[in-house]
C-alpha cells in the first residue's frame, strides 16, 4: 500500500497558473514565472498552500514558493555557490566544512521548493544520492575518528522511503565514533503527514542522540498537522530546533518574529538560526540589509526570553564556522 504522504507528495502543485487559481490571484505575471521556472521548479504541497490566504499575493507563505521575475536578473555578487560547498564536497554525497561534523547529502528532492534556496543551483545528479555513495561517504567517516555527528542533508532526507532510510540507518549505527544524528528537514512543517507510524518506528531504538532541526520561516506556516508531528517526534526523543531565513516582505518584522518564535516553542521547538540570505543567484529580491537585521534581533531580545531569541548568522564560503552577528 502507498503510504499517505507519498500521495500528497506526488500530488503537490507544480504549475503557477493551478496555483493561483486556486488563490484566486491574478495570472497577468504568469510569462516571467514560466522563465524563472527554466531555473528553478515550482513544487509546494496542497495542504501547505491551504494555510495561505486566498485573494492576498503578499501572502508570506505564498512569496516564499511563488516564481518570480526578478529571480531572472543577474545581481552582482548573488552566484551558483554562495557557500563555496563545491569546494568542501570531497566525495559524492559528503560535505565535511566543520570541525567533528560531516554532512551527508542524501537526496536531491524536497517536498517544497522555496524560492530563497542557497541550494536551488546545486548539482544534485552529481551527488549521485544512493546507497553506494552513502557508503563511500560512510567509510570516509569511519577514517576520521573526530566525526562524531552525521548530519542528514539533501533535498529533504524525509523524502527518502522507509525502505532507504532504514539501510541508511543501519550503515550509520555501523560507525561506533558517532554519537549524535542530526537531521535538516523542512517536512514536518511541509509534508507533516510523512512523519507516520513507519517512519516513527525506525527511529524508536536508535542508540544515538537524535536531532531535527526543522525549517519554519513564519508563523502561519504552524498549524495542528505540523503540531501533531511535532508532538509525536518529541516523544520519540528528538531535541528540536528551528532555523529560519531572514526573508525581505515575508518575516522581516517585529511581530511576524515575535509570532514565530512563541508559536514554535508552544509546538515544543526551540529557536535555532536565523539566517542571513545566502546570496544564490536569483534570490537577491528577498535580502534584508544585515543592520536592519541586527536592530531587528535587538528588539526581539527586548521582548522575548534569552532562550526564545534566535542567533543572526551568515554563513561565508571557506569558513570554519558560521558567523554570529548577534
Ligand atoms: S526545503 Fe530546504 S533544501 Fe529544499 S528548497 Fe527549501 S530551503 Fe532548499
Amino acid at each position: 500500500m502507498t503510504a499517505n504522504w507519498k500521495i500528497h507528495l506526488r500530488e503537490a502543485i507544480t504549475d503557477p497558473a493551478e496555483l493561483l487559481q486556486i488563490l484566486e490571484l491574478p495570472h497577468d505575471a504568469l510569462a516571467s514565472m514560466q522563465e524563472a521556472l527554466k531555473h528553478f521548479p515550482l513544487r509546494v504541497p496542497r495542504h501547505f498552500v491551504a494555510r495561505m490566504q486566498k485573494g492576498n499575493p503578499q501572502d508570506p507563505l505564498l512569496l516564499q514558493v511563488l516564481p518570480s521575475g526578478a529571480e531572472n536578473l543577474e545581481v552582482a555578487d548573488f552566484v551558483i555557490d554562495p557557500l563555496g560547498e563545491q569546494a568542501a564536497n570531497l566525495l559524492p554525497g559528503l560535505l565535511h566544512k566543520y570541525q567533528g561534523r560531516a554532512l551527508l547529502i542524501t537526496h536531491g528532492q524536497c517536498a517544497v521548493q522555496c524560492r530563497y534556496c542557497f541550494r536551488r543551483n546545486f548539482s544534485y545528479e552529481a551527488q549521485q544520492p544512493g546507497v553506494q555513495t552513502w557508503q563511500k561517504a560512510l567509510d570516509y567517516i569511519a577514517g576520521d575518528p573526530s566525526i562524531h555527528e552525521i548530519i542528514l542533508s539533501g533535498g529533504d532526507p524525509l523524502t527518502l522511503t522507509d525502505h532507504s532510510l532504514h539501510v541508511l540507518l543501519e550503515c550509520i549505527q555501523a560507525l561506533p565514533q558517532l554519537q549524535t544524528l542530526r537531521i535538516h528537514t523542512r517536512i514536518p512543517i511541509v509534508l507533516p503527514e510523512r512523519i507516520d507510524a513507519g517512519f516513527l518506528n525506525l527511529f524508536q531504538d536508535l542508540p544515538l542522540h537524535k536531532v531535527m532541526v526543522i525549517h519554519a520561516n513564519h508563523a502561519q506556516e504552524l498549524d495542528q498537522s505540523v503540531h501533531k508531528a511535532l508532538q509525536d517526534l518529541k516523544a520519540l526523543g528528538f531535541h528540536l530546533l528551528n532555523q529560519a531565513v531572514l526573508l525581505k516582505g515575508i518575516n522581516d518584522t517585529l511581530p511576524a518574529q515575535l509570532d514565530l518564535q512563541k508559536k514554535l516553542f508552544a509546538y515544543g521547538v526551540l529557536p535555532y538560526y536565523l539566517h542571513l540570505l545566502d546570496r544564490a543567484k536569483g534570490t537577491a529580491h528577498f535580502e534584508v540589509e544585515h543592520a536592519y537585521a541586527h536592530n531587528l534581533v535587538q528588539q526581539m531580545r527586548q521582548n522575548l526570553p534569552g532562550y526564545l531569541v534566535p542567533r543572526l548568522a551568515r554563513e561565508t564560503a571557506g569558513e570554519g564556522a558560521k558567523t554570529i552577528l548577534i
